[in-house]
This record gives C-alpha cells, sequence and structure tokens, in this order.
C-alpha cells in the first residue's frame, strides 16, 4: 500500500517565488500527498502589527502597512507568472476592508482578530499552489484547499481547540482524493473554523499542530515538518551557535523542548502524531538532503541531558497566606481560580504557606486573574524572567545533576527550581537578561564545544 505523508512548510519556506519553487520541489521529492503551509515570511506578524495600528492610529499609517502586505504579495504572484490575480486581490481587499472596520470602530475583536490574521495563510497556500503546478508540470493535479471545511475547533478564538473526531470524519469526506495520488491538496495552516461558521487560529506557530492533526485525520504515515534549520538541535542554534543537529529524538523529549519554548515545534504537534502512530520528521527546505531529525518512540541511546531550551516572557506569582499552613483544600482554590480564567501554568513550587507558579506574561493581561488570586491570599508578581530547562533522561534519578548544574551555572542567581516531577526535564527560571549565558554555560558543560 502506499503511504500517505503530509508535509508542513513554515514561514521561511514560503519567504519568496524562489523559496515556494524550491520547497515544491521538495514536496514532490519526498512524495507529499498533502501540503499544510504557514503564511510568507514575516506576515503573521505585519498583520498583527496592521490590527495594532488599526486600533491606535490614523488610517494613513495602516495604509503603509496595507499597502507592504499588498506589493509583498503581488511581486512573488508576478515572480511565479501568476497572470490573474482576482482571487489574491480578494484575499488582499479583505485585509483592507478588516482593518478598516477595526480602525473605524477602534475594536478588535478576538473575532476579527483571528480572521485578519488567517489571511496571511489563505493567500500563501494560493501561492505555493501556483509554484508546485510550476513544479511538477501537470504531472498531478494541484487543488488549493481551503482547510476550514474539515479543521473544526471550539470558538475560543486565538487559541482554538480542535475538534478531533469531527476533524477525522471531515478528512474522509474531503481529502480521500488525496490518498490515491490522485491530486496532491494544498492546505493553511494556523486556522481553522468554529461550529457555528467563524474562522479561529490555533495560537503563534500553529502551522505545526495543523499539519499534525490533518494527518491523523488522514490516517498518514508519516508528518514531514520543513523548515528552515535542518533538524533539531541540542538548542536553538541562534543562541548557542555550536549547538549541534540531532539525528534522532524520542517523543517524549521532543515533546518536553516545544512545551519549555524551542520554536522549532509548536507544543502540541506531537500529541496527534503520537495518537495516530505517524512517524515525524523535521528537516530543513534548504537543505533537503542534509540528515535531518526523525521523531521516534525509542532512540538507540538515552544521554542524561540530550538539549535544553528557554521559554522567555515568564511571570512569577508568588501567592502567600497563613491559611495554607496546615490545611487542605487551598491549591484546588488557587488553581481552580486559573482554570477558570484559562491560564496554564507552567511549572510550580510550594511551602508551607506559600505556593509559586510561572506563567506566560501575558496572563497578567487579565487583571481578574491577579485580583481573584488576590481575595485568597496575597499575590507577588516578579517579571522579566526566563525559564531554562534541561530535557534528557533519568534526571530525577542521577546523583549530582544538580551540582553540575549550579557550578556551570556560576554566579547566575536561580530563582526558583523544578524537579522531580518529570525523569525527563529539569528547569529553572533566571533574569531575562542573564538566560543566554546560562543556556551557553550549560550546553558547553554538557553539550561541549
Ligand atoms: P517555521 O517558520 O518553519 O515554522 P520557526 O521559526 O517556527 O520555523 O522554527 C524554526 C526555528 O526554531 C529555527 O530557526 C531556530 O531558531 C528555532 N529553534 C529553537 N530551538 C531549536 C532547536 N532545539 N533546534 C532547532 N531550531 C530551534
Ligand atoms: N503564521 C502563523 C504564525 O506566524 C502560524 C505558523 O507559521 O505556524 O504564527
Ligand atoms: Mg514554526
Amino acid at each position: 500500500m502506499t503511504k500517505i505523508i503530509v508535509a508542513k512548510f513554515g514561514g521561511s519556506s514560503m519567504a519568496d517565488a524562489v523559496a515556494m519553487k524550491r520547497s515544491a520541489g521538495v514536496a514532490l521529492e519526498h512524495k507529499a500527498n498533502l501540503v499544510t503551509v504557514s503564511a510568507t515570511y514575516g506576515t503573521t506578524n505585519n498583520l498583527i502589527k496592521l490590527s495594532n495600528t488599526a486600533l491606535t492610529s490614523e488610517w494613513k499609517d495602516c495604509e503603509l502597512i496595507v499597502n507592504e502586505i499588498v506589493e509583498k504579495h503581488h511581486s512573488i504572484a508576478h515572480d511565479l507568472e501568476i497572470t490573474d490575480l482576482t482571487q489574491l486581490d480578494k484575499l488582499l481587499s479583505e485585509v483592507k476592508t478588516i482593518s478598516k472596520g477595526i480602525n473605524l470602530l477602534k475594536d478588535c475583536s478576538p473575532k476579527a482578530f483571528d480572521a485578519i490574521q488567517s489571511l496571511g495563510e489563505r493567500m500563501s497556500s494560493l501561492l505555493f499552489a501556483r509554484a508546485l503546478e510550476i513544479s511538477w508540470e501537470g504531472k498531478k493535479a494541484v487543488e488549493n484547499f481551503d482547510i476550514r471545511k474539515v479543521l473544526r475547533t471550539d470558538d475560543q478564538f486565538g487559541k482554538a481547540q480542535p475538534i478531533i473526531e469531527d476533524i477525522k470524519s471531515l478528512c474522509n469526506k474531503h481529502l480521500s482524493k488525496c490518498k490515491s495520488g490522485e491530486v496532491i491538496y494544498v492546505t493553511q495552516g494556523f486556522i481553522g473554523q468554529s461550529e457555528d461558521g467563524f474562522t479561529t487560529t490555533l495560537g503563534r506557530g500553529g502551522s505545526d499542530y495543523s499539519a499534525a492533526l490533518i494527518a491523523e485525520g488522514l490516517g498518514a504515515d508519516t508528518l514531514q515538518i520543513w523548515t528552515d534549520v535542518a533538524g533539531i538541535a541540542t538548542t536553538d542554534p541562534r543562541i548557542v551557535s555550536e549547538a549541534k543537529l540531532m539525528s534522532e529524538i524520542t517523543f517524549s523529549e521532543a515533546a518536553e523542548l516545544a512545551t519549555f519554548g524551542a520554536k522549532i515545534l509548536h507544543p502540541t504537534t506531537l500529541t496527534p502524531a503520537l495518537r495516530g502512530g505517524i512517524s515525524v520528521y523535521v528537516g530543513s527546505s534548504y537543505e533537503p538532503h542534509a540528515t535531518g531529525t526523525w521523531i521516534k518512540t525509542e532512540c538507540s541511546d538515552a544521554p542524561l541531558i540530550r538539549a535544553m531550551a528557554i521559554k522567555k516572557d515568564q511571570s512569577l506569582l508568588t501567592i502567600s497566606t497563613p491559611k495554607m499552613l496546615h490545611s487542605h483544600g487551598f491549591l484546588f482554590e488557587i488553581f481552580k481560580v486559573f482554570n477558570q480564567h484559562k491560564v496554564s501554568i507552567d511549572s510550580v513550587t510550594t511551602s508551607e504557606i506559600s505556593v509559586s507558579v510561572t506563567v506566560d506574561d501575558s496572563a497578567l493581561l487579565n487583571k481578574k486573574l491577579i485580583s481573584e488570586l488576590e481575595t485568597l491570599a496575597t499575590v507577588k508578581v516578579e517579571e522579566n524572567l526566563c525559564l531554562v530547562s534541561l530535557i534528557g533522561n533519568n534526571i530525577n534519578h542521577t546523583a549530582g545533576l544538580a551540582g553540575q548544574i549550579f557550578n556551570a551555572l556560576g554566579d547566575i542567581n536561580v530563582r526558583m527550581i523544578c524537579l522531580g516531577a518529570s525523569k525527563h526535564n529539569f528547569c529553572f527560571l533566571v533574569s531575562d537578561a542573564r538566560a543566554h549565558e546560562a543556556v551557553k554555560k550549560l550546553h558547553t558543560h554538557f553539550i561541549g564545544e
């Protein structure tokens, strides 16, 4: 039986017509049945900037950003020799209309914000379908498919949750032609649709997650994530230039890396892949013949420290009250507040009368969260922190590891430590200003130059 392959190309693989044609060649050579794409490089950021400018500034400031988006997409269309711009211009005028609406009302609802952000992927998929047609020279039919017909989500705009069973049946209903290789679909990452028909997004970097959900829905054999680095490295090569590429990593290690900040994968990407028994490969669309990284259930080795990651923009909330002393149910009351506000906690430590948790800085925008916590206890907030994680194996059963870590860190102050819950992770908080230095020191000690 032929294998079903879903390939995802990120923003840098969609940077311009040259990158698109190169990526199309990779999809052809690697036998993709369905391709999921991100917006062209920088476009999601630009759409977000446009919405923020529309909220606060005059239309002429917005117009500059709209024009930049129009020029970029027209220039790629021109280089791909697209002569009929009707479809692209329809999407570009949607960018203008929604931003004009935001500007007139000085109001950007989460629904409007998702609608405008979705246009990045809707435009890039249109252009990429053309790049595929050029590369494939008519050997196969190429169809730009609107993934909102399949990727059903709830209505939490900005971080919509997929409805897995619906996605599976809709994949069967709409996309099964690609299984036989009759047609290759080009679809949009990052976006979905709520049950009542509104466009949603899965959160920044969500195209990886979309591709994994579609791969699961199709019962695919392999998910290929094509990006701008030739696989998963021991840490972000932008922070440590000596970072080494790894040919394999386990699902558990890769999931910890992604959850604890490694941008290479959206944190939830591996969940559908694991559920669906799908092999995952990460490679570079710029160097498609480099080894890349396979994510596996088991690897040939299980090093104590395989990799490290940084999660930026973290805040530490220390919630204290003498009422905690010898009482029960207090943590439950506190976590209930986080649950009600749908705020996710990354790490926790407790003492006799206080509990400290780390959250993304964005959680602090929700003033109600803090004021509700303050009805239970005093709350101290510390900002500008980073969570540094070491990821590997048997971490919670290895004598002397903490000593090695603190020796390597030297005079960098550690604000909070989390050790023990996972055999794959040791993480701690440091100030934003010293986070890169901390990772460099740990990388030199555990991985080497
Ligand atoms: P895409 O647009 O293809 O989704 P991203 O920018 O989201 O690409 O992710 C790729 C980037 O992830 C790399 O350029 C690199 O800077 C960063 N990164 C972070 N941690 C790692 C890691 N451990 N290995 C490789 N890249 C990493
Ligand atoms: N375009 C979206 C973003 O920049 C989704 C993605 O690229 O994965 O966040
Ligand atoms: Mg990404």
